[in-house]
């Protein structure tokens, strides 16, 4: 589906009418929880369409999903079916938008994706073939292209790479902090740390939010909490199934300029922001022994201490310094554990829950990609009443069948 098309049902979808709200009426009281990179898009929307906000979070903004992320804005191939792959382009139109608005710190230029198995690499050119087919201007280059896109880096003998130019990455931590202050210019509320316990209802109303540091008078809650996999069913009464795995991201100090474009090469992204910073994160997941299993169990965001998180960092630079010997001696400056918030599925959760329709629920992977779009569309839903036909797949209450995607 083309923008306009989107807009066009957007359109539709407010004059259809169902708005019952009182427009002479107070503001409506919304508590958004978790100040991640969709609670931020989310409370930046509201604020601009009127209502009175207030975000928590029981850590800080951008401490979790939205810090240990590779900030990759795409709508390649991996985004299936084609429904939401347009769910996706037109996050990545939106992008430009808010970038421009919000001056977000958003770099673009393209992706280069390559496999090193020739099985893998057949797949991926009928991929790309597909994207061609649906006017996506994705392509596959040969290597002497790949080398003058990007020179610094040496992918292999005769690699064929894809290459899809519409792509970029963000500062995801900075972009979440400048969504926070603007929703706050616009009057929002930010408490921290604060950490969501509980609803109060009046006649099965909402009527305020229990936190830990006291109640706040709310007509709305969205749960943006992100990979905190039990707080749907206890505050919403719907269970989310969730497969959360967790990822290392490496972020080094400035360095000179290596990288033109988003790279996924054979084990591990990387790409370099345009503060200079170069952003590296691995494929796999964590090793599969017991010592990790006991270290996850309690789902950290931080490494026990620095000589892990350094382990890591090396382990990743090493796989990197493989296709970019530039890389070599950068220094680190974080190493960040993030958890996926990932529906089974593999896509996003949207909207209210039926068991308790003031609770409303957006719960996503991909979520840096798909946060300008969700904030907006969250917002138009929260504010005016309208349910948005382009969020109908992506309820709360669907079977969610596992498929792997990520
Ligand atoms: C390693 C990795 C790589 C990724 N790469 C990409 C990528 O390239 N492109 C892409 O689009 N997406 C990517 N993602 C996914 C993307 O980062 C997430 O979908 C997105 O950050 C989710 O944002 P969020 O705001 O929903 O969650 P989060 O950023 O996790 O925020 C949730 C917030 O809720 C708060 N919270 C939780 N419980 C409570 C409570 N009880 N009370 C108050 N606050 C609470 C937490 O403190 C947290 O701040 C990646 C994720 C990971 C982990």
């Amino acid at each position: 589906m083309d923008r306009r098309t989107l807009l066009k049902l957007l359109a539709a979808a407010a004059l259809a009418g169902c708005d019952t709200r009182d427009k002479s009426a107070t503001p409506l009281k919304i508590v958004v929880a978790g100040a991640g990179i969709i609670g931020a898009s989310i409370a930046f929307h509201l604020a601009k369409a009127g209502a009175a906000v207030t975000i928590i979070d029981k850590e800080g903004p951008a401490t979790h999903a939205s810090r240990g992320t590779f900030a990759w804005i795409n709508a390649t191939w991996a985004k299936q079916p084609r429904s939401y792959h347009a769910f996706s382009q037109e996050s990545v139109a939106n992008w430009h938008d808010l970038q421009q608005e919000l001056d977000l710190p958003v770099r673009w230029g393209g992706s280069l994706e390559w496999f090193d198995n020739a099985d893998r690499q057949d797949t991926l050119a009928a991929q790309i073939a597909e994207q061609v087919a649906w006017g996506v201007p994705a392509r596959m280059v040969s290597a002497e292209e790949f080398t003058k896109l990007e020179p610094g880096i040496r992918p292999g003998a005769s690699i064929t790479a894809a290459f899809s130019p519409d792509d970029g990455a963000v500062d995801p931590v900075l972009a979440t902090h400048r969504l926070l202050a603007a929703a706050e210019a616009l009057g929002a509320t930010l408490r921290y740390p604060t950490t969501l316990m509980d609803v109060l209802l009046t006649n099965g109303r909402l009527t305020s939010v229990i936190t830990s540091s006291g109640s706040i008078p709310a007509d709305r809650l969205v749960l943006a909490t992100g990979a905190a996999k039990n707080l749907p069913e206890q505050i919403a009464g719907i269970k989310i199934p969730q497969r959360s795995g967790p990822g290392v991201i490496v972020v080094t100090h400035p360095a000179p300029r290596r990288l033109q474009h988003i790279i996924s090469a054979p084990g591990v992204h990387m790409h370099q922001r345009d503060d200079e910073r170069i952003v590296l994160g691995e494929q796999d997941g964590a090793p599969d022994n017991d010592a990790h299993t006991v270290r996850l169990q309690g789902r950290p965001n931080r490494f026990p201490d620095p000589a892990i998180a350094e382990q890591h960092a090396t382990r990743i630079l090493a796989i990197a310094e493989k296709y970019s010997p530039g890389i070599a001696g950068v220094r680190i400056e974080h190493v960040y554990i993030g958890w996926r918030p990932l529906p089974i599925d593999g896509h996003p959760v949207i909207g209210a829950s039926a068991e308790r329709p003031d609770v409303y629920l957006a719960i996503m992977h991909s979520g840096v990609t798909l946060a300008p779009i969700v904030g907006q569309l969250a917002a138009q839903e929260l504010t005016t009443g309208v349910t948005i036909d382009l969020l109908k797949g992506y309820r709360p209450d669907r079977v969610f069948e596992e498929i792997k995607r990520y």
